[in-house]
């Protein structure tokens, strides 16, 4: 894989080990994180500049996505004080970016290219490391190109597509087939359960239920206001038995959250119609009422379901992005990572399409419906009360409670 110019490297490598990264337990209980030679003594600059996001994510991240560069740096022969722009976008096309230019021997053999997202934070790790070596007076002339210019972060798609380094590394015809890797924005295995172990309030408990029984937006969620939720059987709107809610379109809500779909909806004698009508779970309607009896505030005006609960705007409607903080603020502390509201949705729809046998039209319906009174033309839909829709959705909301 390495040509013979490389060949003591290679041997230096294979004896000594590489770069790495270091994590520190520090006393207060708080970790950081440097890079160390391999015989286990400070890489002096990293070290100073990952100092700066002392003891943050940031400097966790920085930390391997530096160490990566370094590394390279070291198999180029190339120290630092002499790297120049080019080599910075070599390297950036290296791991993954779109670059015209000839890119050198391969480089992070047998893993997958940075796609668009590692490749930005890459580019600002480098970005940020090189300014601040020229901040203290090292290579100076690549701080000031790096000032006014950006690295490229546009992923490869060719090379992503080709699976990077693919010909430097044959497949094993022998090697085991990996299990199939479920969608990337898919929930991990029992992510409900751990973050209602996790989270305090019982308007947080609301929005993971919803989230994950309802398969609704965070926008139809924290734009629903009180008078949508038809929780009781048989609603005085005619056009649902079962408990459900209408998603109604409502562009003034002072919160800004705004349903994406727009069917006409309309009060009558203090009645919504229309709307996207969903099915509520008995465990979403549990929920609400453990909210509302607890949690939310009386005499509101605004009439909105999911309100701040502290601070000088207690009692306001709460926005989306309060919201998705929340999660993925308990995404961490469940371990699950950032989770984001859209990845519920994923779930669910994949749910009800297992439960349903395959049935697309359930599936569709499931996650909302517009009543027949509302369109005029007429297209394939569910019976709503039919007996496999019906079943579909109890089957995914008693698989998760
Ligand atoms: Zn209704």
């Amino acid at each position: 894989m390495f040509r013979s110019r490389y060949g003591g490297r290679v041997a230096r490598r294979v004896v000594v080990g590489d770069l790495r990264v270091q994590q520190i337990d520090r006393r207060d209980g708080r970790r950081s994180w440097t890079i160390v030679w391999p015989e286990g003594s400070l890489h002096a600059e990293a070290d100073r500049f990952l100092r700066v996001y002392d003891g943050s994510g940031t400097q966790r991240t920085y930390a391997y996505y530096l160490v990566d560069h370094l590394r390279w740096l070291e198999r180029e022969c190339l120290a630092f004080e002499k790297v120049v722009l080019r080599d910075l976008e070599r390297y950036m096309g290296i791991v993954g970016a779109e670059v015209l230019m000839p890119l050198g021997e391969p480089w992070r053999i047998g893993k997958r290219p940075y796609g668009r997202s590692a490749l930005s934070t890459a580019a600002a790790c480098l970005k940020g490391f090189y300014l601040h070596q020229s901040s203290l007076g090292v290579n100076c002339e690549l701080g000031k190109k790096l000032d006014t210019s950006r690295l490229p972060t546009r992923a490869d798609r060719r090379r992503a597509f080709l699976g990077h380094v693919k010909n430097s590394l044959p497949t094993n015809p022998l090697a085991p087939t990996r299990p199939r890797r479920r969608h990337p924005k898919m929930l991990p295995d029992g992510a409900r359960d751990k973050l209602l172990a996790v989270v305090n309030a019982a308007r947080d408990r609301l929005v993971v239920t919803w989230l994950a029984d309802g398969g609704l937006r965070i926008g139809e969620l924290c734009g629903l206001h009180l008078v949508d939720l038809h929780l009781r059987e048989d609603a005085a709107c005619g056009e649902c038995r079962t408990p459900h809610v209408h998603v109604c379109h409502r562009p003034g809500n002072p919160n800004r959250a705004e349903a994406k779909t727009k069917l006409p909806w309309r009060v009558e004698g203090g009645t919504v119609t229309g709307g996207l009508i969903k099915r509520v779970s008995p465990a979403m309607v549990h929920t609400y009422f453990e909210y509302l009896t607890s949690e939310y505030p009386r005499g509101t005006r605004h009439g909105m379901l999911l309100v701040q609960l502290h601070g000088k705007d207690s009692g306001q409607p709460w926005a989306p992005v309060g919201a998705r903080r929340m999660l993925g603020r308990a995404g961490k502390r469940a371990g699950l990572g950032v989770v984001k509201p859209h990845a519920f949705r994923h779930n669910f729809t994949s749910a009800v399409l297992d439960a349903a046998g395959g049935n697309l039209l359930i599936a569709r319906d499931a996650g909302g419906w517009a009543s027949a009174a509302m369109v005029d033309e007429v297209y394939g839909h569910v019976d709503i009360h039919d007996q496999a829709f019906d079943t579909a959705l109890r089957t995914v909301w008693g698989g998760a409670e």
